[in-house]
């Protein structure tokens, strides 16, 4: 059982990467709760991007203020972590079309983790460090669930397949929060919690198209995958159930170490699925595309043949019976999560309304 959430509202809390998808939804829950957020951006100065998380913090009892650090800048993550008693570090580069994966996602992630772990080790009033890792640091491919001890993905497995050449992003989020553990583990004032989400859908605070979730959503209503959709089964866990694990992991006393969290283990054919009697008039996918052709096309669509051949067609589970009993989180239903986020983007304007 978990116990009861405990929030000093009198000192602030630090959320790295505040732009983010999924950061608005934590800055949103934290502000909920009365709390003063320093929210690091890498551009401060911009005020009209930065406006809807101002609109944010005027309509909640919490209040926020802007403060400039990048991942790959040592130091710079001090002013903003000044005389706050909790660090939610959740800035990491997802994207998956990168040039040079060292330097484009694995420096920032390992750097950044790095430099925000060492400012707290510098910071006395800091008492807990809350990780955005990601499942990816628990698999690589849904192939490796058969080297699972339980054949299940849970908080004892690590991602020990992924490569620079092959799930690079994958790479990025296992060898940070590895760095997150080390740095951790060398001292004893403040507590490492880690929040491992599968893939994240839903409705952000805004729309947000640099988020990998917003590109697949749109691709599967879009009619992208009108001519036959993947049978890559994966988890989903919805923004708004994944900000509320991160307040949690913040601020239960008890929360510790890893966190899969996932609210269904799904796949893309049961996603369509989930959205057909709602948005059934919009391009869905009605059938699964043959590997062998996925295989043959992949690499033209952005999908190596290595992933196809681990991925596609295979068995993905993961257990989150920790994160409901320790956390005490209940998940939203798959079709509500992913008809709210259609319904964002249709409104948006980003997909046109059937
Ligand atoms: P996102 O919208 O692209 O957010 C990424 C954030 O990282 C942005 O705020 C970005 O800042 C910041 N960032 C990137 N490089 C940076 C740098 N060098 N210095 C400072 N900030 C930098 O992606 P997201 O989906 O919200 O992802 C947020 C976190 O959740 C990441 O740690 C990701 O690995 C994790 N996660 C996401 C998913 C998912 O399905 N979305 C699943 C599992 C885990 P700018 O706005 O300035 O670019």
């Amino acid at each position: 059982m978990s116990s009861e959430l405990s929030i000093p509202t009198d000192a602030p809390v630090l959320v790295t990467g505040a732009t983010g998808y999924v950061a608005g939804r934590v800055v949103e829950r934290l502000l909920q709760e009365g709390l003063t957020v320093h929210a690091t951006v890498r551009d401060p100065s911009n005020t009209e991007r930065l406006g809807y998380l101002t609109d944010l913090a005027q309509g909640s009892p919490g209040e926020i203020r802007f403060f400039g650090a990048d991942l790959t800048k040592p130091g710079s993550f001090a002013e903003a972590m000044e005389g706050c008693q909790v660090v939610f570090h959740v800035a990491s580069p997802f994207i998956n079309n990168v040039e040079d994966p060292q330097k484009e996602l694995v420096d920032p992630a390992v750097d950044g983790t790095t430099n925000v772990l060492e400012q707290a080790n510098a910071t006395d009033s800091v008492t807990r460090v809350v990780v955005t890792s990601s499942c990816a640091a628990i698999y690589g491919d849904a192939i490796d669930l058969q080297s699972t001890p339980r054949g299940v993905f849970d908080e004892e497995v690590w991602n020990t397949t992924s490569t620079l050449t092959h799930n690079a992003y994958s790479l990025s989020k296992t060898l940070a929060e590895r760095k997150a553990w080390e740095i951790a583990e060398a001292q004893d004032r403040w507590r490492l919690v880690v929040c491992n989400p599968a893939l994240v859908m839903g409705p952000g605070v805004r729309i947000h198209p640099s988020s990998e979730s917003h590109n697949l959503m749109k691709q599967m209503v879009d009619g992208t995958m009108a001519s036959g959709m993947p049978d890559l089964q994966i988890g989903v866990v919805d923004v708004r159930d994944l900000a509320e694990a991160h307040l949690r992991a913040g601020f239960l006393p008890e929360a510790e170490g890893r966190h899969v969290l996932v609210g269904t283990n799904a796949s893309v054919p049961m996603m369509v699925d989930a959205l057909r009697a709602t948005w059934g008039k919009l391009r869905l996918p009605k059938r699964i595309a043959p590997k062998w052709l996925l295989w043959l096309v992949g690499p033209f669509a952005g999908l190596t043949r290595a992933f196809v051949s681990r991925n596609i067609g295979h068995p993905w589970k993961a257990d989150n019976s920790k994160s409901i009993e320790k956390l005490g989180l209940t998940y939203r239903p798959l079709a509500d999560t992913l008809n709210d986020f259609v319904q964002q983007l249709v409104d948006d304007g980003t997909v046109q309304a059937p």
